[in-house]
């Protein structure tokens, strides 16, 4: 068996072929029956045309029930179409009913859903073109980041997903715990985290950062790509609770080597999407995004922008009236802020650098006007920021009094101080939410629907 992918690259050579996928239309016309079929291999279904009066009688019972939905095996041979839009079909003499699916109860119907529906089958909806798209955009992705960094002799390490130790220093996480919490509130005793499992208060990690640090300092560069957790209490079109973050880190490695890597890094990315997933971009762009793949191109052929935080706030003042949240230095960057910085001031790519340590995780190593730490946000059109990362505070003195002014014990964080205290040495890192670079690529608005089954607030369904 061959996938419609594969089927649709050969010649029309009348060469017998059993195609196996799902229905996704079924038309009739004078005793002649078409149906579309989608395996997922590709964006193109592949339309297998019965003449009705020729069938065996299963084969014809078979066609009779098969409706958008079900899954079918059809056999016959490999055509050129006279149909337009597509070159092949197949002229099928047989059809199996592999799995049927009830009209009068299946989900999908022809018609356009929207995506808010959709969410609430997520089981069913990568059956439809938009998720399908996805899915293998996604995928491509992926497989793209790990040849980006393997090709350059990144290593891959797998950072633990629970962790007893806060990466950002700042909450919003959520605690993993096997105490019996009812129990526990029912005999109106507080909680003991000494018996709990791993014998003090444990979460799902905010992010791999810290331990790959340990990594970089023996491997050189590295990199960890695996699920983060945060219990943001945000709904918007841009944060979920579970998310998939690519962060490297490279070792001798100040501010401006980072920069670079995020660079190289982005353009790869949307250079694999524009060439390995040209067919399903073609459809984000006509039907999601207009001028999508314009403008990942030109992202492509561009140089980023640089950009410290005392003068983006300085070209945001300019323009203080158009902004819903007045910028200051100090504030926190919001998305529009950014997307102005991006989209109208530089038109294009920006790396902001540099912000005032208050904003920043204590990790960052602190400039030396006391002020503003070596941070970096990449900030692209559309999207805002896609990347923050920065050269890490190496120095142990320096990091011990970071800690201290954040108000996080530095006796909690021995491990990553002997990072410090044993051989250190300069080393720049950055997080790549995987999320919001699917919404980049794909022009998809929210977040939730470039991800199989979201994770947010009041949302764990599947
Ligand atoms: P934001 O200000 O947009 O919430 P952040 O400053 O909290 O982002 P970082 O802590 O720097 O983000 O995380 C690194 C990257 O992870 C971000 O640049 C972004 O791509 C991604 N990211 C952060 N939080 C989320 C989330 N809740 N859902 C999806 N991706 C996220
Ligand atoms: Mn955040």
């Amino acid at each position: 068996m061959a996938s419609i992918r594969e089927i649709l690259s050969r010649d029309p050579d009348g060469a017998t072929v059993v195609v196996k996928g799902w229905v996704r239309t079924k038309r009739e016309t004078k005793g002649t029956v078409f149906l579309e079929l989608n395996d997922g291999s590709c964006f193109r279904n592949v339309q297998c045309v019965f003449d009705a009066a020729t069938l065996d009688a299963n084969s014809r019972n078979a066609l009779e029930r098969a409706g958008t939905g079900a899954a079918v095996a059809a056999t016959g041979s490999l055509v050129s179409s006279p149909a337009a839009g597509q070159t092949l079909e197949v002229k099928a003499s047989a059809l199996e009913l592999i799995g049927e699916a009830d009209p009068e109860t299946y989900p999908l119907q022809k018609k356009q859903h929207s995506f808010e529906f959709l969410r609430e089958i997520a089981h069913l909806r990568p059956r439809t073109n938009t998720f399908g798209a996805v899915a293998r955009v996604r995928n491509r992705m992926a497989f793209a980041a790990h040849s980006f960094f393997q090709e350059r002799g990144f290593q891959y390490i797998h950072t633990p997903i629970i962790t007893a130790s806060d990466a950002e220093g700042a909450g919003e996480m959520f605690q993993v715990t096997t105490l019996d919490l009812d129990a526990i509130a029912k005999g109106g005793k507080s909680v003991d985290y000494a018996r709990d499992f791993f014998g003090k208060r444990s979460y799902l990690s905010v992010s791999g950062q810290l331990n790959v640090e340990a990594y970089c300092m023996a491997l050189g560069s590295v990199y960890t790509f695996g699920p983060t957790f945060r219990a943001e209490n945000s709904n918007t079109t841009r944060h979920l609770a579970e998310f998939w973050m690519i962060e490297p880190e490279i070792a001798f490695a100040e501010l401006p080597e980072n920069m670079e890597l995020a660079e190289d890094f982005l353009k790869r990315l949307l250079s694999s999407a524009l060439d390995d997933c040209a067919e399903d971009l073609e459809f984000f762009d006509k039907r999601i995004q207009s001028g999508l793949r314009e403008s990942l191109e030109a992202v492509r052929s561009s140089k980023f922008a640089h950009m410290s935080y005392t003068d983006a706030v300085a070209e945001l003042e300019k323009r203080k009236d158009s902004f819903e949240f007045k910028p200051f230095w100090g504030c926190d960057l919001q998305t529009e802020h950014e997307r102005f910085l991006t989209e109208q001031v530089v038109k294009g790519p920006l790396i902001v650098t540099d912000y005032p340590k208050e904003l920043k995780a204590f990790y960052m190593r602190a400039n030396d006007d006391g002020r503003t730490v070596r941070a970096m946000d990449v900030l692209v059109p559309r999207i805002g920021e896609i990347i923050g990362g920065s050269e890490r505070e190496y120095r142990y003195d320096a990091l011990v009094g970071a800690m201290k002014a954040k108000g996080l014990d530095p006796a909690a964080y021995g491990w990553y101080l002997d990072l410090r205290r044993y051989g250190t040495a300069p080393h720049s890192g950055f997080g790549l939410g995987f999320e919001r670079l699917i919404r980049w690529v794909t022009g998809m608005e929210n977040i939730r629907d470039v991800i199989p089954f979201p994770r947010a607030v009041k949302q764990a369904e599947f």
